[in-house]
C-alpha cells in the first residue's frame, strides 16, 4: 500500500495519539478456509447481486453462532450445505448466523450467503479513510482520465463491503471470484483465470481462482474495458492492464517489472510466491495497493516521456512488488503490526534504488525517508512503531510505519551484517510462508538464522518512541597523537554502533564504536591533525544531531566527503563562497541542489541563472525558487524564456511560481496560457493559477 499523503496529514499541530483507544488483536471462533464469491454487477443501478459460500473449521467448541463482517449490502438469506435456510441477524455491520446443532471443535461447515445492494456508494470517511478513497466496491463513471469501470479497494476493511467475510488480517483463506459483467469488459481478480464464458444476453462470466491463502484486505476485483499487455519474469506470467488511451505510454511505467521481480527473488532468497503478477491502473487513488498477485495502481502512474525525469514509477512498482513477499506471503496479524509489511516494502524501494541506480541515489533515497520521519516526529507526534492505540486501522499507516521502519531495517542490516540479515529474512519468509505473524516471530527468526538475540534492538527502535538526539564534538591532541570524539545523548540513551571516519593528509581511518551511555568518549590514534572527522560514516543512524566544526574542516568536507556528508557540509556552511562553487561544480545533483538551498538569499543571480540550466530538473527547480525570491523584475524575460524551453514539468512549475513571486504584470499573458497546459498531477496548471493569484493580489493592493 502506498497512498499519497493528503494535506490534512501535514497539519503542523501536535497530535494527541495517546488518547486513542487501546486495541488488541481480534479473536475468532472459526478458521476460514475458502471463499467462493459469485457476483453479478450492474452499472446503471450501481448494484450487486451476490452469493458467497464460506467454508470454515470451528476453532472453538459447541459453537451456536458464526459472526461475519457484512456492510453496505442487504443479506437476503443464508443457507447451510444442504441448502436449508439458517436464521440470522444483520445489524451494525455484523451478520450473525445461528447454527443448530452446535458446531464442534475441528468440525468443518459451509454457509452460503445471498445478498444484494443498489446505489452502492461507501462513505469512506465513516470508516476512517479520506474522502474520495473508494472503499469497498465502486462504480466509476467515464471521465477525461478514465473509462467507465468497476473496482474494489479492500484495504483496510473494505472486503466486508463486497462480500461477507471475517475481515481481519489474522485469518487467511483461498478464494474464487466468479463475476458476471457486460461482455465487452475484462475482469481481473487474484490467482489464475479458470474460465471466461461465452457472451449471453450481452454478459460474460469470469472465474478466477486464488489457490494459496491470503487475508481479505488483499482480495481484489476490477472490471472494465482494459487492454492487457503481456510480459514475463522467467516463468512467471506478467500482465499490465491499462486504459486503451494509455497503451503507448504503459511500458514506461512497467518495463522494469521483470528486473524488479528477479532482483527480489535473489535478495529475499524466496521465489515470487504467486502464480502470476498483474498490475492494473484505476482512478481514485494515488500510489498503489498490493492485492495478492494483482496490484492496483493509481492511473497517474502512467505518464508521457517528458514526465519520466520527474515522475518515474519504478519506486512505486518496486514497493508494491516487494509487498508480494512482505504483507502478502507473510502478513501481519493485527493493524498495530503493519510495519512488518510497509517498512519492508519501503525498504524494498531503497534496495532496488541501490541495485538500479547505485550508492549515491540510494543514499539520497534513504535520507529522504529519515527526513520524512523526522518531520512527522517534530510536527505531529512520536510513537512506538508497534503501537496499540488507534481508532481506525489506517492510523497505523504513517511515516513511522513506512519511513522510520525502513531506516530501522537498514540499521538492523548494518548490525547483523549483509549475509546474516538476508539469511534471517529468507528464514522468516520460509518459516512463516502463508501465515500471519507478529514482531516476535521476526525476532525469533533472526535468532534462529543468525544466533543473535536482537531483542534489545527491537525494544529501543520498535517498542519505544523517538530516536537518538546527539551532540558531537572532538579534540585532537598533537603530542599524544590522540583523537577524542565526545558524544552526548541528550534524549533517551540508545545502544548503537557508529562508525567514525578520519581523513588526514597522509591516510584515512575508519573505526566502529558502540554508543551505550549518555556520555561517550571515542578514542582513536591519529598522528596528524585531521582534515575531517566524520561521525556516522555510512549514514546508518536515524538521528537528530549537532556537530560543531571549523569552517576549514567544513570546506574540506564539502569537497571530499560522500554525498550525504557534502550535503550536510553545505547546509552548515550556509553562504560561504565554497558553497557557491559546489552549486556549480559538484558531480551529484542533490549536492548542487543542497548548496543552492544553503545559500538561500545569498545566492547570486548569476549563479541562479546558471543553475536554471543545470542538467538535473530538481536543481533547475531549486534555482527558479531562488530566482523568485529575488523579486527582481529584470529576471522576468529570462524566467519566461526558460519556462518555454525547459523539458521538465516540475522545473516549469517552479519557473511559474517564480514569476508569481516576482509578480510583474507583464507575466500575465504567459501565466494565463500556462494555466491551461496539461501536465502530470496538473503541476504546471496549479503553479500558473497560484502565480496569477499572486499577481491579482498585488493588483488589489495597488488599487487600495
Ligand atoms: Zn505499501
Amino acid at each position: 500500500m502506498k497512498l499519497l499523503l493528503l494535506a490534512a496529514a501535514l497539519a503542523t499541530q501536535q497530535v494527541d495519539i495517546h488518547s486513542r483507544p487501546l486495541r488488541e488483536e481480534r479473536g475468532r471462533d472459526f478458521d476460514i478456509l475458502h471463499y467462493r464469491i459469485e457476483l453479478s454487477l450492474e452499472e446503471e443501478s450501481r448494484s450487486l447481486l451476490g452469493e458467497t459460500t464460506i467454508r470454515m473449521v470451528a476453532l472453538g467448541d459447541q459453537l451456536t453462532t458464526c459472526t461475519l463482517d457484512a456492510e453496505t449490502f442487504t443479506v437476503d438469506r443464508v443457507l447451510d450445505r444442504a441448502s436449508r435456510p439458517l436464521p440470522f441477524t444483520h445489524r451494525d455491520g455484523r451478520l450473525t448466523i445461528e447454527l443448530d446443532p452446535p458446531v464442534l471443535h475441528g468440525e468443518e461447515i459451509a454457509v452460503t450467503v445471498h445478498y444484494s445492494g443498489t446505489n452502492i456508494d461507501v462513505d469512506a470517511d465513516r470508516y476512517g479513510m479520506s474522502e474520495g478513497y473508494d472503499l469497498g466496491l465502486d462504480f466509476k463513471i467515464e471521465t477525461d482520465e478514465n473509462p467507465q469501470l468497476i473496482n474494489t479497494l479492500s484495504f483496510p476493511e473494505g472486503a466486508r463491503h463486497w462480500f461477507p467475510s471475517y475481515d481481519h488480517p489474522n485469518d487467511r483463506a483461498t478464494q474464487e471470484t466468479i463475476v458476471t459483467v457486460r461482455a465487452d469488459y475484462e475482469v481481473l481478480s487474484n490467482g489464475r483465470l479458470v474460465s471466461v464464458s461465452e457472451p449471453t444476453d450481452g454478459k460474460r462470466t469470469w472465474h478466477w481462482s486464488q489457490e494459496l491463502p491470503h487475508p481479505t484486505y488483499l482480495f481484489v476485483l476490477v472490471a472494465g474495458p482494459y487492454v492487457v499487455l503481456t510480459d514475463s519474469a522467467g516463468d512467471l506470467p506478467l500482465h499490465y492492464w491499462v486504459y486503451e488511451k494509455d497503451v503507448d505510454d504503459a511500458m514506461r511505467s512497467f518495463e522494469r517489472t521483470p528486473e524488479i521481480i528477479a532482483f527480489f527473488n535473489e535478495e529475499y532468497g524466496y521465489d515470487f510466491p504467486w502464480v502470476k503478477y498483474d498490475q492494473i491502473t484505476i482512478p481514485g487513488i494515488g500510489g498503489g495497493a498490493e492485492s495478492t498477485g494483482a496490484t492496483v495502481l493509481g492511473e497517474s502512474t502512467i505518464h508521457n516521456a517528458r514526465a519520466e525525469q520527474d515522475f518515474p514509477s519504478h519506486g512505486l512498482v518496486a514497493h508494491e512488488a516487494a509487498h508480494q513477499w512482505w504483507g502478502n506471503l507473510v502478513s501481519y496479524r493485527d493493524w498495530s503490526e503493519t510495519w512488518l509489511s510497509e517498512s519492508f516494502a519501503t525498504y524494498g524501494e531503497y534496495l532496488y534504488t541501490r541495485h538500479a541506480l547505485g550508492e549515491d541515489e540510494a543514499a539520497v533515497n534513504l535520507l529522504g525517508k529519515k527526513n520524512a520521519y523526522l518531520r512527522e516526529a517534530r510536527e505531529r507526534y512520536t510513537r512506538p512503531v508497534v503501537f496499540k492505540r488507534w481508532t481506525y486501522p489506517n492510523e497505523n499507516f504513517d511515516r513511522h510505519t513506512y519511513q522510520k521502519g525502513a531506516t530501522i531495517l537498514n540499521m538492523l542490516r548494518r548490525i547483523l551484517g549483509d549475509a546474516p540479515f538476508r539469511s534471517a529474512m529468507t528464514h522468516f519468509l520460509t518459516k512463516h510462508a502463508f501465515q500471519p505473524v507478529d514482531t516476535h516471530d521476526l525476532i525469533d527468526a533472526i535468532k534462529e538464522a543468525t544466533g543473535e538475540n536482537i531483542e534489545w534492538f527491537f525494544e529501543q527502535w520498535i517498542y519505544r518512541a523517538g530516536h537518538p538526539v546527539l551532540d558531537v564534538s572532538y579534540q585532537w591532541s598533537k603530542p599524544a597523537g590522540r583523537l577524542s570524539v565526545r558524544v552526548r545523548q541528550t534524549g533517551d540513551v540508545y545502544r548503537t554502533p557508529v562508525q567514525i571516519g578520519v581523513h588526514t593528509p597522509s591516510r584515512r581511518y575508519s573505526e566502529t564504536f558502540w554508543l551505550e551511555s549518555a556520555n561517550a568518549t571515542l578514542e582513536l590514534d591519529v598522528a596528524e591533525k585531521p582534515l575531517l572527522v566524520r561521525f556516522d560514516e555510512g549514514n546508518y543512524l536515524l538521528k537528530e544531531w549537532t556537530f560543531e566544526k571549523s569552517t576549514e574542516e567544513l570546506v574540506y568536507q564539502l569537497e571530499n566527503d560522500d554525498v550525504i556528508g557534502r550535503m550536510w557540509a553545505a547546509s552548515e556552511l550556509g553562504d560561504h563562497p565554497a558553497v557557491a562553487e559546489t552549486a556549480r561544480r559538484d558531480r551529484f545533483w542533490s549536492v548542487r541542489r543542497a548548496a543552492i538551498e544553503a545559500l538561500g538569499e545569498k545566492a547570486s543571480v548569476e549563479l541562479l541563472r546558471e543553475a536554471a540550466l543545470d542538467e538535473n530538473s530538481k536543481v533547475r527547480a531549486e534555482a527558479f525558487r531562488g530566482l523568485g525570491e529575488t523579486k527582481n523584475t529584470e529576471l522576468v524575460p529570462f524566467i519566461e524564456e526558460r519556462f518555454r524551453r525547459d523539458d521538465s514539468y516540475v522545473a516549469q512549475a517552479e519557473a511559474l511560481r517564480a514569476l508569481g513571486a516576482i509578480a510583474d504584470p507583464s507575466s500575465k499573458t504567459l501565466l494565463e496560457e500556462a494555466s491551461g497546459i496539461d501536465s502530470p498531477r496538473d503541476v504546471v496548471g496549479r503553479a500558473a493559477r497560484w502565480a496569477l493569484d499572486e499577481l491579482s493580489e498585488l493588483d488589489d493592493r495597488s488599487n487600495e
